[in-house]
């Protein structure tokens, strides 16, 4: 006879999910209700509204996907690209790669830009990819690689991109919460997040948003979207703010409960205090790990507080240390991806994570592990 399944208590220091506060938890077993529900209406523009504080944004079409970070990914690819498209896809890591299977899916062809894995967007590198396909329409970067826990300085991506008279789709499924994203005052056309990271969420939502170039764009499609349940123009008959609300598909109801919880708690924080509080917890972090003698793969000035890449001391068994963490103190890290396996851990300091708690737990573990 088979049992409820009862998960062990983790502490999720790895590339994500990171652990969801208790109060979401809470917050998504409450009843459920219908999905035209005016109560659940209601909430629904409440969470639409502290999505766009979260953002940084007045795009009235900004809205969470009912589906993980790679449907907010394929959302802003499928509606903004058309077959036949040049789109400048920016490579520094795995998602960048995504990025590239995105644009070829949606029969468009991808330039790309690349950086070596660890390193952040070389803004020349794009401003000579644009030259060089004066065709191109879009362009695509992920401001947190999660990969590689580089940062990219998407204000200066966005500028040039623009001044090339493309728009811009900005990753942010790591960036959003933990480090500072100003949707409007840079000018991105499409962002995508997810609720697993610095959201402090369960996993299974991603937030979006869309500027008025981007719709005009999607406005003036010369080709249907290929997904149906992507396309905006029909997302948004169910989440247009004022407009009566059309059956769309089943919204996953208290998945967006919990959404809704840790967005109230980001605002109770304020966004600027969540930044300050992950950075101050990433040096915290920085500093017990370089006192133990371990070092960062990437450069100070584009490090990601919520993403700490470090590098394996030579003779150490990677995996062996992971798996002493979880198993003799239930503590998850993140391995390397691509060319970084086996060389890297990551540690991620996420959202409801990123805690001096967690912080010093970890260090005291890694210590006795590695001695
Ligand atoms: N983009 C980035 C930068 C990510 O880190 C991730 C997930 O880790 C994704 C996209 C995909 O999100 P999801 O796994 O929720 O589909």
């Amino acid at each position: 006879m088979p049992q409820s399944f009862h998960p062990p208590q983790r502490m999720l220091l790895g590339p994500g999910p990171s652990d969801v506060s208790p109060r979401v938890l809470e917050a998504m077993a409450r009843p459920t209700i219908g999905h035209l529900d005016p109560q659940f209406v209601a909430m629904m523009d409440e969470l639409k509204s502290m999505l766009q504080y979260a953002l940084r944004t007045k795009n009235a079409l900004t809205l969470p996907v009912s589906a993980p970070g790679s449907a907010g990914m394929e959302t802003a690819f499928v509606n903004l690209v058309e077959p036949g498209d040049t789109v400048i896809v920016c490579q520094n890591g795995v998602f960048g790669g995504r990025m590239k299977e995105n644009v070829e899916r949606c029969g468009a062809t991808p330039a790309m830009v690349e950086d070596e894995w660890g390193q952040p967007v070389d803004p020349q590198k794009l401003e000579d990819a644009l030259k060089a396909h004066p065709e191109a329409r879009t362009v695509a970067f992920v401001q947190a690689e999660t990969s590689t826990g580089a940062e990219s300085d998407t204000r200066t991506l966005v500028e040039i991109a623009h001044r090339h008279d493309c728009l811009a789709i900005v990753d942010a499924v790591t960036a959003l919460g933990g480090t500072p994203i100003e949707t409007d005052a840079w000018g991105i056309d499409a962002i995508y997040s997810g609720s697993q990271k610095c959201l402090s969420c369960t996993p299974g939502l991603s937030p979006v948003s869309f500027s008025e170039a981007a719709i005009a764009r999607i406005r003036a499609r010369t080709h249907k979207v290929q997904s149906w349940f992507l396309d905006l123009n029909l997302v948004m008959g169910y989440w247009g703010q004022g407009a009566k609300r059309a059956y769309h598909h089943t919204a996953p109801i208290n998945a967006l409960y919990g959404l809704h919880e840790s967005l109230v708690m980001l605002q109770e924080e304020g966004l600027e205090n969540a930044w300050a509080r992950h950075r101050s917890n990433h040096i915290a972090l920085r500093d017990g790990l370089e006192a133990m003698g371990l070092s960062f793969i990437v450069a100070t000035d584009y490090r990601l507080p919520q993403l700490n890449a470090v590098r394996v001391p030579a003779g150490v068994d990677e995996a062996a240390v992971r798996a002493a963490l979880l198993t003799d103190y239930s503590i998850e890290i993140g391995a390397g991806l691509g060319p970084l396996a086996g060389q890297i851990w990551r540690i991620g300091l996420m959202g409801y994570a990123s805690n001096p708690r967690n912080v010093y737990v970890l260090l005291g573990a890694l210590e006795s592990i590695l001695a």
